[in-house]
């Protein structure tokens, strides 16, 4: 097991059970290196005590609307036709990059849930960003009487439901991937739609949406400013939607609805979730949307037998900052502190996870359940990248790949290995499953990803 994450905090501040976790690595934060902070020792409800009143029923209703839409996205995506109009992704054991990320067996067994195939939007974006389109799209025809409550969702594709999506309008802010999320779907229903894009989104995403006939704007700003400025645009026009990654619970709810398919998924596996079976979920974390629903799911299904741990980049560490907010001894942080506060500049190749603040919704949803929230230096994630090629033939973005740093940072840092202790969970590990969620990579472009692999082998070969 690799320590070289590990930070400069002391070994432990007792044997076994410990009530207080080890003081918090903030300068190792500041100054940009590998750190894992872990919630504190009160006993972690599993369930969001506190949620603003969504719960398991909401997530029922979520897959209830992904069937109802099943047969239409069978129609609109040829991809999705073998899969009757699914949306979902594989879960993959992964022994060869479990061995070469230095996990040993009797630590569990690593699992990847493989989001960076996931069709259509190539990224966990597909869960959130198509279902609140669908979600939208649902609405106004019920609304517009063209669909009846428990009708054939396939009338949706017909000239009246594509002429009155076309009168509307979906709009989004994003840094690369929501928008290809939404542009695609919304696009392939008939909405005109628009894609304000972060000055770091990368190039061929934005052609990728020109060729389907969404209008991508373009500003000179960080991921914030273009959610604002699409927000305020949206605002103007009352036939225009405007999909709000830092507000939506239509986007949370389509993450956190991977959930109950995930837990089939273990079960078909024989992967038991119990006390004597933790599940570790190591979840790649932008605004905090996607991996909040995913976690704040798997916490209705599991209680406290699951710990999420989300993972951003060392310099784009907006959730972290988030939970450390309003706590003892970080009274100088504001109520939703930006990463550049910490003195940081948010300057990632991780364009997926270059977010300079969390999203309110999503961290308040999440805290009473979230373990711990970790970071990864871009070099890291350009080697996991290649691991993940080389060991599996797995083809995951940098942003994909900040989850596969979830076990050494559990296993070989003095703060990960104080979390196991406070929570009894040493002499369980031989029954854990970790899972890391690659969230993203289906669509990269071959020479993109041929120099993201070159980078990747260049940092795991020795320096001179
Ligand atoms: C958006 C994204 C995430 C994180 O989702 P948030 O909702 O922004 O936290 C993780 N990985 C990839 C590849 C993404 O595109």
């Amino acid at each position: 097991m690799s320590a070289s994450s590990a930070s400069a905090v002391p070994e432990s501040n007792s044997i076994g059970k410990t009530p207080i976790p080890l003081p918090f690595d903030l300068a190792g934060l500041k100054a940009g290196r590998p750190v894992l902070w872990t919630a504190g020792a009160e006993p972690r409800p599993g369930i969001a005590a506190g949620a603003p009143g969504i719960s398991m029923a909401d997530i029922e209703a979520t897959l209830a609307r992904w069937d109802r839409f099943a047969p239409l996205l069978a129609g609109l995506f040829p991809e999705l036709e073998p899969h009757c109009g699914v949306i979902e992704s594989g879960l993959l054991p992964v022994p060869r990059l479990q061995q070469a990320l230095g996990l040993p067996e009797e630590a569990g067994a690593l699992l990847v849930k493989a989001d960076h195939a996931l069709p259509v939007a190539g990224s966990v974006k597909a869960r959130g960003g198509i279902h609140e389109v669908l979600e939208h799209a649902e609405a106004l025809a019920l609304r517009h009487g063209l669909l009846a409550p428990g009708g054939d969702y396939r009338g949706l594709a017909s000239p009246a439901a594509r002429a009155l999506f076309a009168r509307h309008q979906v709009a989004v802010g994003s840094t690369g991937n929501l928008g290809l999320a939404i542009g695609v779907a919304a696009s392939a229903l008939g909405f005109r739609a628009v894609v304000h894009m972060s000055a770091d989104a990368k190039e061929w995403k934005k052609e990728r949406l020109r060729r389907r006939g969404v209008e991508v704007v373009e500003h000179a700003g960080d991921y914030a400013e273009a959610v604002a400025a699409g927000r305020r645009e949206a605002a103007a026009d009352p036939l225009c939607h405007f999909v709000d990654d830092e507000r939506s619970l239509s986007l949370f709810l389509g993450y956190a609805s991977a959930a109950p398919r995930l837990a089939r998924q273990l079960q078909a596996l024989g992967r038991r979730v119990d006390a004597g079976h933790p599940l570790f979920v190591h979840l790649p974390c932008g605004v905090g949307g996607a991996p909040g629903g995913i976690a704040f799911g798997l916490a209705q299904i599991y209680g406290p037998h699951v710990h999420c741990f989300f993972a951003e980049p060392t310099r784009s560490p907006c959730f972290l900052a988030q939970m450390l907010a309003g706590t003892p001894g970080h009274e100088q942080l504001g109520a939703n502190p930006s990463v550049y506060e910490l003195g940081l500049d948010n300057r990632t190749e991780a364009d997926g996870l270059a977010v300079p603040r969390a999203s309110e919704l999503a961290a308040a949803l999440v805290r009473p359940l979230l373990a711990g929230v970790y970071t990864v230096e871009d070099e890291t994630l350009f080697r996991h990248l290649h691991l993940a090629a080389s060991t599996e033939e797995l083809r995951i973005e940098p942003s994909a790949a900040a989850g596969l740093s979830g076990p050494a940072m559990l296993l070989g840092t003095p703060a990960g290995r104080d979390y196991l202790a406070r929570h009894g969970l040493q002499e369980r590990m031989p029954g854990a499953t970790h899972i890391a969620w690659t969230t993203g990579g289906l669509f990269v472009p071959d020479e993109e990803y041929a120099r993201f692999l070159a980078r990747g082998a260049a940092a795991a070969s020795p320096r001179p």
